[in-house]
């Protein structure tokens, strides 16, 4: 497809920068590496620190994608880890103990651990086996759990501002230089910019057809808002996306010839058998228009809006009232999945429960009970693993998601 193969291109050229940047300081002639986590990442600190982020999880994906992830898997298991460990923790282990070399880029062992979410245990046990393997520093950030009442608290914002100081004041130990705020706070606007161009992708998917696939798309369109954010090599990417999904907007083009069915996605897909996972549903004409995991940041769809002349204050309201991962709780991914549903007048609902992540596949049985009997919405359930493809059984997930598309096809024609 044309607008695949141009914006994809631009993304491979701008993430292939991104990985030769990681080689360069692989080999000693870049910057100090700042590992942490994806969620919620402050790439803007580490950008105006004059270090490079690294992203454990997003270097386990690109193996998988690139069907690489089983050797370092087995890797692992061979160190003693075990099966059922999470799937990213075993490639990035196994990664570790092969010389951090990939396919993609050799990555650069860290200057400092930033362990920016701790709401998975794993995430500590993961940054805490890196220390131990690599005797660099770490900093836990804690971020506080969302409270039920849903009020946020100035505490919690004060606690988070005082961690930032703490993390900022390692960092200029690291580099041996001062924080510019001038500077972080222009990498935030361009971050607040790219915000705002996603939220205005994500509205383009109200449209019939959707101009992406909010989930297969997604997930290669969003590495560099992800990534790379507050960049401005990025923001013109955003800007280029955006200029190119309301042209196909306007003419009314989709990422299949017909959009038979609109649903949403909820967590991430079997990074190893991407493209068969995708076919298989899209030989059912259906498209995702909205997903709970290919989706940046919820912050920007929300309205969050940064303050770049006060950027420490502004990074702690980020983390603490908009925390991706932390404001993934069960009852507000229903609300988030049945809003996105009603805008996008979504037919269906597609949980893909993944083997090794507690975190996401935790009561995704309980909530698709809720969507088909609460709320009345048809959702499917199948299972495999986002990084090992010994779980993808690619017959088995293709009767259930043959079944499913059937009986909506039926329904439909029944008048449902
Ligand atoms: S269990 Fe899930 S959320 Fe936790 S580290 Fe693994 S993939 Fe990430």
């Amino acid at each position: 497809m044309q607008y695949q193969d141009r914006i994809h291109l631009l993304q491979r050229e701008l993430m292939g920068a991104y990985f030769r940047e990681l080689t360069e300081a692989a080999d000693g002639n870049g910057k100090p590496a700042m590992y942490m986590l994806v969620g919620s990442n402050l790439a803007e600190l580490a950008w105006a620190m004059d270090m490079i982020p690294v992203y454990p999880e997003m270097n386990a994906l690109q193996l998988a994608i690139k069907k690489a992830s089983l050797p370092y898997l087995l890797k692992a298991e061979e160190l003693g880890y075990s099966m059922d460990n999470c799937g990213y923790v075993k490639a990035d282990m196994g990664l570790w103990f092969s010389g951090r070399q990939t396919p993609f880029a050799r990555i650069p062992p860290p200057a400092l651990l930033l362990c920016n979410y701790s709401g998975c245990n794993t995430f500590l046990n993961w940054f805490e086996h890196l220390r131990e393997y690599s005797g660099a520093r770490i900093f836990i950030l804690d971020i506080p759990f969302p409270r039920i009442d849903g009020e946020r608290r100035l505490h919690d914002h004060a606690y988070v501002r005082g961690q930032l100081e703490e993390l900022v004041e390692l960092c200029e130990g690291i580099t041996g230089r001062r924080l510019d705020l001038e500077r972080l706070g222009m990498h935030l606007a361009i971050a607040q910019e790219m915000g705002e161009v996603w939220r205005r992708l994500l509205e383009l998917e109200r449209n019939s057809p959707a101009p992406f696939d909010a989930h297969f798309d997604a997930v290669t369109l969003t590495a560099p808002f992800n990534s790379l954010r507050g960049r401005e090599e990025s923001l013109l990417y955003a800007r280029e996306v955006l200029r190119e999904m309301e042209a196909r907007s306007a003419s009314k083009t989709g990422p299949l010839a017909e959009e038979r069915f609109r649903y949403v996605a909820d967590a991430p897909p079997p990074y190893p058998y991407l493209r068969t996972f995708r076919n298989l549903f899209s030989r059912w004409g259906a498209v995702a228009v909205a997903s709970t995991y290919a989706n940046f940041s919820r912050a920007w769809e929300m309205g969050f809006e940064h303050d770049p002349k006060r950027p420490l204050e502004s990074l702690a309201a980020f983390l603490t009232f908009e925390h991706q991962a932390n404001a993934a709780h069960l009852k507000r991914r229903r609300e988030v999945i049945v809003r996105a549903a009603r805008e996008r007048r979504a037919d269906a609902v597609v949980i893909h429960s993944v083997k090794s992540c507690r975190l996401f596949s935790t009561g995704q049985a309980d909530m698709r009970e809720y969507l088909v009997k609460e709320v009345g919405l048809p959702t499917l359930m199948v299972e495999s693993d986002l990084e090992d493809p010994r779980y993808f059984s690619e017959a088995q997930i293709r009767n259930r998601v043959d079944a499913f598309f059937e009986a909506l096809e039926h329904r439909r024609i029944i008048g449902g």
